[in-house]
This record gives structure tokens, C-alpha cells and sequence, in this order.
């Protein structure tokens, strides 16, 4: 595996893979590596010739009061997993060279950036679109691999691949969870071992609101206010929001129908935690909760 922080170093890199027609398969990310990371490098390396990971911690997906300056970074971790894993080349640009003094160029995708996190965090997918735009451009992968646990910032990227006419493939892959059924994420390691039982309360919500429907409900209102009773169970969560949403539109529902999605934010102590589940639809497109 061969690191790269220059562009254009890891381009002429790429480019010998590409002329001799390689496949090449990419896995954004923001470092801090964990099982749910890997399932997306696995899947990539298992598809593509050669695989590329980023590790970028994006400033300008961050909110002014949110966590940029204590995201965890351990970059010789990351490193070591890329490795074992088989990936091709690694790139850590910096945030100088992602984001030079006179760039002007964002990439916004309003409608779908509106609701839920949208609304939580302004201007978090303008941020998430810009960057994962000009890592595309740097990249030029073939197939690009993210994970079903951001489900809005999936939809996001997918309507800009689609809207910015970009040749690439988006993968989604399953949220993988802890046993206890927690996604993981690499602001999990924020919580101190009371905050991480408690955090376990967002994907029972969920699994609750999949259970109702697989029995028969379908008043999104029910399936809210049955979330919405799990997570006031436990004292230590804050609800930010959990809904019903249309599967690709993410427009509120009355009436829920197969493959639609349940998604909920919480908060605990100082940390925010998002999830969700698509309802009714066994597919190995989604993991399934806990037995
Ligand atoms: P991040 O480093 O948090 O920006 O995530 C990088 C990629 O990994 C995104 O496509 C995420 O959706 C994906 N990802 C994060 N957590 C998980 C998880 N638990 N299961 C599957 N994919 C994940």
C-alpha cells in the first residue's frame, strides 16, 4: 500500500491503474476506523482491481459548535487496517491543499439536504457534497462505497452523481452493529461506559418501529410515538428527531409502506448519534437487528 497527501502524486498513480484498465473502487471516510469502515473496503476489494481510501477529517461539514477539533485521529491505526486489508493507496490530503485560501466552488444539494440532519446541522451536506465532489474528481473511481448508517448523506451523494452527470457507481452497504445492536461510528468512542449502554436505546427505537410494522402497523404516527416511547425510557438520551420518511425522497409519511426508512438522532452526554432502518424489506441490503 502506498500513502498519499499530494493530489497530484496520487493521481499519476492512478492513472497507470486506470490506462491499463483497472478497476478502481474508493471508500471515503474521516478516519478513526472501525468495523463498519471495513465492511466498505472489504466489499471494495472484493469488486475493484484496486481500492483507495481516504482519510480526511472535512472542516466544512462541521459545525461551528461541533466536534472538529476533538474528532478522534489515530492515523498509524488506520493505516495498519488499510494495509491488512488489501487497499492500494491510502490518501490524507490536507486541509490546505482540499481547501485553498481563494476556492469559491461549493456543491449543494438543497431539497434533500433540508429535513433531519440537515435541519440539525446547517450547511453539514453542503460540506459533505463539496468534499466528496472534489475527492471524485481527484479519485475518479469507478465505484464509490458508503455506508447505509448515513442514509440521508447517501441519498445526498447520489442524487450528485446523478444531477453532476459523474460516471461513477455509488455502492450502499448494510449498517454494521454492535451485539447489543448500536451502529458503530467513530464518535461511539466518545461515550464513557454508562453513556454507551444508554446509547443502545436509538436502535431499539428502531428495531421497535420494525417490529410494529412487520405486525401489521402502518400509521407513521404509531410507529413515531412507539420510537418516540423507547427512547424516553432512558433518561440519559435526548431526542433530536425520529421519523418515517419516504425511501428516496425522505418526505414525511402517514401512510408507511414496504422500504420505507425509520430514522433517528439522539443525543447522550455531549454526543450525537444518528441511526436508522429501512422497514419491512429483507434484503441483505440492510442488517437485520439483533435475534
Ligand atoms: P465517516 O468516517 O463517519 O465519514 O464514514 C465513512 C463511511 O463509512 C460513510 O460512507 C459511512 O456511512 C460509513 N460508515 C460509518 N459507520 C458505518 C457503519 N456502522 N456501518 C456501515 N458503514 C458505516
Amino acid at each position: 500500500m502506498r500513502t498519499f497527501q499530494q493530489i497530484a502524486e496520487l493521481r499519476a498513480h492512478l492513472r497507470a491503474a486506470r490506462d491499463d484498465g483497472q478497476t478502481i473502487g474508493f471508500v471515503p471516510t474521516m478516519g478513526a476506523l472501525h468495523e463498519g469502515h471495513l465492511s466498505l473496503i472489504r466489499r471494495s476489494c472484493n469488486d475493484c482491481d484496486r481500492t483507495v481510501v481516504s482519510i480526511f477529517v472535512n472542516p466544512t461539514q462541521f459545525g461551528p459548535n461541533e466536534d472538529l477539533d476533538r474528532y478522534p485521529r489515530d492515523l498509524a491505526r488506520d493505516s495498519r487496517l488499510c494495509q491488512e486489508e488489501g487497499v492500494d493507496a491510502l490518501f490524507v490530503p490536507t486541509v490546505a491543499d482540499m481547501y485553498p485560501a481563494d476556492a469559491d466552488t461549493w456543491v449543494e444539494v438543497p431539497e434533500l439536504s433540508k429535513p433531519y440532519e440537515g435541519a440539525h446541522r446547517p450547511g453539514h451536506f453542503r460540506g459533505v457534497a463539496t468534499v466528496c465532489a472534489k475527492l471524485f474528481q481527484i479519485v475518479q473511481p469507478h465505484r464509490a462505497y458508503f455506508g447505509q448508517k448515513d442514509y440521508q448523506q447517501l441519498l445526498v451523494i447520489q442524487r450528485m452523481v446523478a444531477d453532476l452527470c459523474m460516471p461513477i457507481t455509488i455502492v450502499a452497504c448494510p449498517t454494521v452493529r454492535e451485539p447489543d445492536g448500536l451502529a458503530m461510528s467513530s464518535r461511539n468512542a466518545y461515550l464513557d461506559r454508562e453513556e454507551r449502554e444508554a446509547a443502545a436505546v436509538l436502535s431499539r427505537a428502531l428495531f421497535e418501529a420494525q417490529r410494529l410494522f412487520e405486525a401489521g402497523e402502518r400509521s407513521a404516527d404509531e410507529l413515531r410515538s412507539a420510537m418516540v416511547r423507547v427512547i424516553e425510557s432512558e433518561p440519559r438520551a435526548r431526542l433530536d428527531y425520529v421519523a418515517i420518511a419516504h425511501p428516496q425522497t425522505l418526505a414525511a409519511l402517514e401512510t408507511v409502506h414496504d422500504g420505507c426508512v425509520a430514522l433517528g438522532a439522539i443525543r447522550i452526554g455531549g454526543t450525537r448519534l444518528i441511526d436508522n432502518v429501512l422497514l419491512g424489506v429483507t434484503l441483505n441490503h440492510q442488517a437485520r437487528r439483533p435475534a
